[in-house]
């Protein structure tokens, strides 16, 4: 049969039914599975059979999850996790030894940034980093030992745009592993296995659930690579719950119309904050003014639920502006229903140096807006009184 589109694989990619013959999928709350008899729980036990054993290995709500996502991105197999941090921590740990070197963007999230330099070096891995504007650096950086090359784009906070075919380009040169990833565009906005990435992770607690209710967190990629995530994750229980599983793959079944509107508010945003004379610079990928708008055109389908903007008057300025906000919520989640401001300098990349900060994109006055489904007139409008 013709290969279906994203809409119809995120609706229809369902585990098989049930005696039941339900129409939407069951949820599947058990830790553990039978076995018809001694030889059926061998041969399980072998690996001889692709069936359910233990939850912490697989469980068919996971399954489904996973069988989505890898068709969204375009990928071979996957494992989801309890969370977007047990997906970053699980897969670089599966792959790296002692003594090898990652290359990093600058800008990656506060804890994946918090786990290359206070954890990592504790087991002998270490991490260089490369600024947005640089990737001419990349090159110069790598070593013997340099395993893994790393990137989110959208870059979080500043949601500066990455050329992942570019980077693809020199991790193939250079045989690296290249993982993405890419909780801000979402599936439904980019498929970096397109531009020669060996592995994609989300943080299913964004985009894809979108309603701020689970924390979840997944990995797709080739066979080979997620074989040796998988053993490493099968033995050390990162795994999804059930119940956070059968929820996302509901939430996925949303996911474009989700996605779909928040990029058309969040672009009405940005247009509209581009003229306020409060702020002195707005960035979203697909404002022309954004510096990687043409690299944003190619490789993105739409520019994103985040807007990032700096009031004028820095830290005093910001500290007034989020007393101010009434609408919005004051909170540390993303590509939630409800749109959320942050001010990333004092909380999520405080713990940065000043310098690491001003690498990563990251003012003073700098706001971070995550636009939810809100009608746009009221969450301008909310904007707009708290920055008068
Ligand atoms: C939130 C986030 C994570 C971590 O995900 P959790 O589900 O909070 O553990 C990783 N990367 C990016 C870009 C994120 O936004």
């Amino acid at each position: 049969m013709k290969k279906k589109q994203f809409e119809t694989e995120a609706i229809r990619t369902q585990m098989e039914r049930s005696q039941y013959l339900e129409h939407s999928t069951p949820m599947y709350l058990t830790s553990s599975f039978v076995f018809e008899d001694a030889e059926d729980m061998r041969a399980s036990f072998a690996e001889e059979k692709e069936r359910n054993i233990y939850s912490r290995y697989s469980n068919p709500n996971s399954s489904e999850f996973i069988e989505k996502v890898c068709k969204m991105e375009g990928a071979e197999d996957g494992f989801a996790f309890a969370s977007g941090m047990a997906a970053v921590f699980s897969t670089f740990a599966a792959l790296l030894e002692s003594g090898d070197h990652i290359i990093s963007c600058r800008s990656v999230f506060g804890s994946t940034h918090s786990l290359f330099t206070q954890f990592f070096p504790k087991w002998n891995i270490n991490t260089s980093y490369f600024n947005i504007n640089e990737v001419d650096t990349i090159e110069g950086l790598i070593t013997p030992k340099t395993k893994i090359l790393y990137a989110e784009s959208p870059t979080n906070p500043g949601v500066d745009i990455l050329d992942l075919e570019v980077l693809g380009a020199i991790a193939k040169k250079h045989n690296l592993i290249f993982i993405v990833d890419n909780c801000f565009a979402s599936p439904y906005l980019q498929q970096p296995m397109k531009f020669g990435a060996h592995l994609v992770i989300h943080s299913g607690t964004k985009l894809m659930d979108g309603q701020g209710r689970v924390l979840a967190g997944i990995t797709v990629g080739g066979k080979e690579l997620m074989e040796k995530v998988y053993r490493f994750s099968r033995i050390t229980g990162p795994a999804l719950s059930p119940f956070n599983a059968w929820v996302l793959s509901k939430s996925l079944e949303t996911l474009s119309v989700r996605v779909d509107r928040h990029c058309e508010n969040a672009l009405k945003l940005a247009q509209f904050l581009e003229e306020h004379p409060k702020v002195n610079w707005v960035k979203y990928p697909f404002l022309k003014s954004h510096p990687q708008y043409e690299i944003a055109k190619r490789q993105m389908k739409a520019g994103g639920c985040v807007v990032a903007f700096d009031v004028k008057g820095g830290v005093e300025a910001g500290r007034k502006f989020f007393d101010a906000i009434k609408l919005l919520s004051l909170s540390a989640n993303l590509g939630d229903a409800r749109s959320i401001v942050t001010h990333p300098a004092s909380t999520t990349h405080s713990k940065l140096t000043t310098e690491e900060r001003l690498g990563a994109g990251i003012t003073d006055g700098m706001v971070r807006v995550s636009v939810g489904l809100e009608h746009i007139d009221d969450i301008i409008a909310d904007i707009d009184q708290a920055l008068a």
